[in-house]
């Protein structure tokens, strides 16, 4: 079975790749040819999830999922949240919105924080949603070179290394996209598309 993965990120596109059971053949959009900017104009992340699998069902007829992601901040009233990626501004980067959010930061003593991944699948004309959170704390300082976004930064509950100092491997088993990705296959074995 085909199914797209609708990203164009080759650090989320390695996560789940070795998630994957071998009869799902995993394409990306750069796979189907689609290098159009799709919108993330909703006010949730279950909303943009919806949005990304919806626009490509529609106009390239793939079976499909879509994710959105959020860090929130409880120091910070849940921010950045749906604006994680644009954090510090539209054509800003991973750096700027890391920098941004330790300066924010600075003096807090309530560093909890969350990732919240929803992934919305278009599956034969119906569409479901799995969602998976990660909990743990915003460091002082970035530290690690693995995984994006603000891994540096991100020290999950019952460890000492931030995301970006633990393998893709071990982020996976414990990280909020490999949670929601995990209640996915659970999901297509029920339904008799793959094996578990
Ligand atoms: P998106 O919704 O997946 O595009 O991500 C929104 C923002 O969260 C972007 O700034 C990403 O870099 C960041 N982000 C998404 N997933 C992760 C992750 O697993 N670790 C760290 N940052 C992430």
């Amino acid at each position: 079975m085909k199914l797209v993965f609708a990203t164009h990120n080759l650090h989320k596109l390695k996560e789940i790749q070795k998630l994957v059971p071998k009869n799902i053949q995993l394409l990306s959009l750069t796979d189907i040819d689609c290098f159009e900017d799709i919108a993330e104009t909703a006010t949730t992340i279950q909303g943009n999830a919806l949005l990304k699998a919806s626009y490509i069902q529609e106009h390239y007829h793939f079976n499909v999922f879509a994710d959105d992601t959020g860090l929130e901040v409880e120091a910070l009233n849940n921010a950045p949240g749906v604006f994680s990626a644009r954090y510090a501004g539209e054509h800003k980067n991973d750096a700027d919105n890391v920098q941004l959010l330790l300066k924010n930061m600075d003096g807090k003593v309530n560093r909890n924080a969350k990732f919240r991944t929803v992934i919305a699948l278009c599956l034969e004309g119906t569409t479901y949603t799995f969602e998976g959170i990660a909990k743990g704390t915003i460091t002082q300082t970035p530290a690690g070179c693995n995984g994006f976004g603000y891994d540096p930064i991100f020290i999950p509950e019952g460890y000492t290394s931030t995301f970006a100092e633990l393998s893709s491997d071990e982020k996976n088993r414990i990280s909020h996209r490999g949670k929601a990705f995990e209640k996915l296959l659970h999901f297509l074995a029920q339904e008799k598309i793959i094996k578990e």
